[in-house]
């Protein structure tokens, strides 16, 4: 049976001299392997679009926990304005990354909704780095990290929240903020919205270079001392925030 499963290829595996796996994160949240047989012929026609990131229709000999066979894709969108930037190819990589290892952690479908909204804004021109924290802090609940943005994590006081913090697990109030850290309250206010938001409703951001960092390095510290996730393109991705 042909079926036609909506997808993005997470990861490729080589596959003998001419053919290669693909792994596709479905519109459903499961990972899905395909073999695409002879694709890396020079002159088989879906050469150019089984490499990573292709975002399409996927027409597969489907079988239920086996290797499906492909056999077309269909492109949706080439994310063109993002494989033409050096810039948001790491971004790319790295949010694909990331998407395909909360994929495994969880049988949510939102994960491939909220990868390709967060492509799609990138690929329109919206600062990558708010897409890419917009999506890390929505992705915590799947981790099991979800955060206490509406009250003080520590006494459930809604009142004076003064800062954020990793190993406290979300806000923190005047009172119970022992080690007296505080955080800009724009970047308070702010982080709150990056969890709430529609990602897909935004059309304008108006964030300061303050309070994004301070937002990313919050979202770093999360990721690396509790996620357990380990994302091998985040370190040249850093690299490069770093720069700008
Ligand atoms: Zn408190």
């Amino acid at each position: 049976m042909i079926k036609k499963i909506k997808g993005i290829i997470v990861s490729t595996t080589p596959f003998k001299e001419t053919s290669k796996i693909l792994n596709v994160l479905t519109e459903d949240g499961k990972i899905v392997s395909m073999m695409a047989r002879g694709v890396k012929q020079v002159k088989n026609v879906l050469r150019s679009k089984t490499n990573n990131f292709t975002y399409g229709y996927f027409y597969t000999y489907y079988k239920e926990d086996k290797l499906s066979t492909l056999t077309n894709v269909d492109i949706i969108n080439d994310f063109e304005n993002i494989k033409n930037d050096l810039e948001l190819i790491s971004y790319l990589n790295y949010l694909v990354e990331l998407s395909e290892k909360v994929a495994k952690q969880t049988t949510s479908n939102n994960i491939f909704d909220l990868l390709i909204t967060a492509l799609e804004k990138i690929n329109d021109g919206f600062d990558p780095i708010i897409i890419k924290n917009i999506l890390e802090i929505k992705f915590l609940d799947y981790l099991g990290l979800k955060l206490n943005l509406d009250n003080c994590n520590n006494c459930g006081s809604n009142k004076d929240i003064v800062t954020i913090s990793s190993s406290l697990g979300g806000f923190i109030c005047k009172n119970c903020n022992v080690e007296n850290h505080t955080t800009n309250l724009k970047t308070i206010k702010m982080i709150r919205n990056y969890y709430y938001v529609n990602l897909s409703s935004i059309s304008k951001l108006n964030i300061s270079d303050d309070v994004k960092l301070e937002i990313d390095k919050f979202l770093d510290e999360m990721y690396e001392d509790y996620s357990g996730l380990y994302i091998k393109s985040k370190k040249f991705l850093k690299n490069i925030v770093n720069l700008n």
